[in-house]
């Protein structure tokens, strides 16, 4: 049984074999002490080592002109391999399988044109109601592109009367109800406002037994859950690096193609010459030519000063596994709550799932009454906790850089107020 006190936090900070890769972040301050960061779901903190793999990237660039493309420390011809390893151990995929490229919402559409192919009567896309806005605009002129009402092609599947979180249940009975009407089911992986993390191996199983593919925008998920997207048979997935993965604001995103599509070269992609066979690249020859791969659905050659916070935040991912990261961070969320459950000043519900593993390490706290002060006052603490209209605050600890004192800390700032 956990206790609420600031010696027992330290405790489990000194017990915890995660506790050095702090010192590789920088940590915000409030009042000349670092502040309580909870805002990785958000904004991901800077590692230390961007500052060296930035210059160098200045230096090479100074130094080499073009010739940078292959000269380069990290040649930036071939930059985006760079990243393709990490990226496959942290999504459980084959190497191949993944590739860092533009960004989420770009990546999202640009996926949609090879798996959003509406044909006859299969054109509709399913997807959980409360999605990020992002992904609810991206389905919507998705449809519109093809001449569908948005109302009648995409089905939403809400929480059961008076709950927050989606019953797993309903979107696998929706699926099956859509049958042959359904092209896409496209769900992001956990839940942006209430945490909840859905069971994607059940639902793509469910979308493929009725004919349809399976996409998840795993913005959320990333770097916070491990996955197997391989071995779940996922068809495609996208996320953005700047939230769990560390990578700095608006930082290169990525995706994941299963081989099976990936590798069959008469599978469409939108084409551009980084896509491209590498060995014809430069032939600037007629005919689109697709390399192997999710690499294939790169346009253009790698924006290297938006990949070089990946580079160096994934050298840290590289340095453990994500079963530690997962580990520590179920530990460290199941404290949050259990400290949210002493307190008993302030009235809120934890609209987050109970089960760990139906979420990853956010918890999203409803407030009946007060929400907005009571954020304010932990700000006003140096608490950094992230706000969502109209009532809900958001509350991640990270398992890389958060500890057990700053959960404590959140707790006894929380009950202060008043
Ligand atoms: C953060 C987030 C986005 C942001 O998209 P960008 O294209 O990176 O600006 C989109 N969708 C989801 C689900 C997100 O969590």
């Amino acid at each position: 049984m956990h206790e609420a006190t600031l010696a027992y936090a330290q405790g489990l900070d000194k017990a915890d074999k995660l506790s050095t890769f702090r010192e590789q972040f920088f940590i915000p301050k409030h009042e000349g002490r670092d502040a309580q960061y909870f805002c990785g779901n958000s904004l991901g903190l800077q590692p230390k080592c961007v500052e060296n793999l930035m210059k160098a990237e200045l230096n090479d660039w100074a130094e080499y002109g073009v010739e940078g493309h292959f000269l380069a420390k990290h040649p930036w011809f071939s930059y985006h391999h760079f990243f393709s390893e990490s990226l496959a151990r942290i999504v459980g995929a084959k190497k191949d399988e993944v590739v860092a490229m533009n960004t989420l919402t770009v990546n999202l559409h640009v996926l949609m044109q090879s798996f959003y192919r509406p044909q006859g009567k299969r054109y509709k896309i399913l997807m959980e109601a409360g999605a990020f806005p992002s992904d609810q605009y991206a389905m919507e002129t998705q449809v519109r592109m093809y001449g569908f009402d948005p109302f009648d092609a995409i089905i939403e599947i809400t929480p059961r009367e008076g709950k927050y979180i989606i019953e797993e249940e309903d979107i696998l009975n929706a699926i099956k109800e859509a049958g042959d009407t359904l092209a896409l089911v496209m769900i992001g992986g956990v839940n942006y406002y209430t945490g909840q993390f859905f069971n994607l191996q059940q639902i793509t199983a469910a979308a493929h037994e009725a004919g349809a593919y399976a996409g998840f925008d795993l913005a959320h998920a990333m770097g916070n859950i491990p996955m197997q997207l391989h071995d779940w048979d996922v068809d495609f997935a996208c996320w953005c690096s700047y939230k769990y993965l560390n990578s700095g604001p608006g930082g290169v995103g990525g995706i994941f193609v299963h081989e099976r599509h990936g590798d069959d070269p008469s599978f469409f992609r939108l084409g551009g010459w980084w896509g491209n066979d590498e060995k014809s690249r430069f032939k600037m020859q007629k005919g689109f030519v697709p390399q192997k791969g999710a690499a294939s659905w790169q346009m253009s050659n790698a924006p290297v000063f938006n990949m070089v916070g990946h580079l160096a935040s994934l050298q840290l991912f590289d340095a453990t596994t994500m079963k530690e990261l997962r580990a520590k961070s179920e530990q460290l969320t199941g404290y949050l709550e259990f400290l949210l459950q002493q307190v008993n000043n302030l009235s809120f519900t934890i609209i987050t799932p109970p089960e760990p593993a139906r979420r990853g390490c956010q918890l999203s706290l409803l407030f009946n009454e007060n929400g907005r002060k009571i954020f304010d006052h932990l700000a006003a603490n140096g608490v950094i906790a992230d706000w969502r209209e109209p009532n809900v605050i958001r509350i991640s600890p990270v398992p890389m850089y958060n500890t057990f004192e700053d959960v404590y800390k959140l707790y006894e700032t929380m009950i202060s107020f008043g």
